[in-house]
């Protein structure tokens, strides 16, 4: 299966790609997380991407279009999950032009209002990627329940940043709400308090209850 979650920053998508990643055995591959290991490995990329990162802002269409041509290519025909890709037109008719057929583009859906009250919530494990929230989905203890690694607050999680993020969100990737269910393929949940209810809404989406 390839398919790709759409959704504002802290909709959720991170931990339900989790899920579905472990039920259908298939990676996630989240541009997110990939920008953030390049920085974090003071690559060049990882360089001109923190400029835009930090700012809430895209990074641009052309670097992050090539990071993703390399991983899909290497997949070939193996499904994967895409997070956080494509977040504009031009990347979904990259995507179009690299050849590749869809299955689903799942839309979790959650009011901008939810989505601030959220972040401001959210932790990472700083070690494997894996999401918290102090509310809605806490660790066990102080430390990552997977790997027991330290858990962070991710550097564009301020609310001023969030709520940058989010214009940009209805500006630049919404319009991809009309231009996947024009291919007859979107398919969209409610995002809602409680982790295990949505996953229950994105499993009956995805065909399998
Ligand atoms: P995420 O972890 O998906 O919330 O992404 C964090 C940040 O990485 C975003 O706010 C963007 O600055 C950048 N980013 C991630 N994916 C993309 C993408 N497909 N296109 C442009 N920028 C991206």
């Amino acid at each position: 299966m390839k398919l790709i979650l759409l959704g504002a920053p802290g909709a959720g998508k991170g931990t339900q790609a989790e899920r579905i990643s472990k039920k259908y055995n298939i990676p996630t591959i989240s541009t997110g997380e990939i920008l953030r290991t390049q920085i974090k490995n003071g690559t060049e990329l990882g360089a001109k991407a923190k400029e835009y990162m930090d700012k809430g802002q895209l990074v641009p269409d052309n670097l992050v279009i090539g990071m993703v041509a390399d991983f899909l290519s290497a997949r070939g025909n193996e499904g994967y999950i895409l997070d956080g890709f494509p977040r504009s037109i031009p990347q979904a008719e990259a995507l179009d032009a690299m050849g590749i057929t869809l299955d689903k583009v799942l839309s979790i859906e959650v009011p901008d209002e939810t989505i601030v009250e959220r972040m401001s919530g959210r932790r990472v494990c700083s070690k494997c990627g894996a999401t918290y929230h102090t509310k809605y989905n806490p660790p066990k203890g102080d430390c990552c329940d997977a790997c027991g690694s330290a858990l962070k607050i991710r550097d564009d999680d301020n609310e001023a940043t969030v709520r940058d993020r989010l214009s940009v969100y209805h500006a630049q990737t919404e319009p991809l709400k009309s231009f996947y269910e024009k291919k007859g393929i979107l398919v969209s949940v409610v995002g809602c308090e409680k982790v295990d209810d949505t996953t229950a809404l994105v499993f009956e989406a995805l065909g399998e209850a």
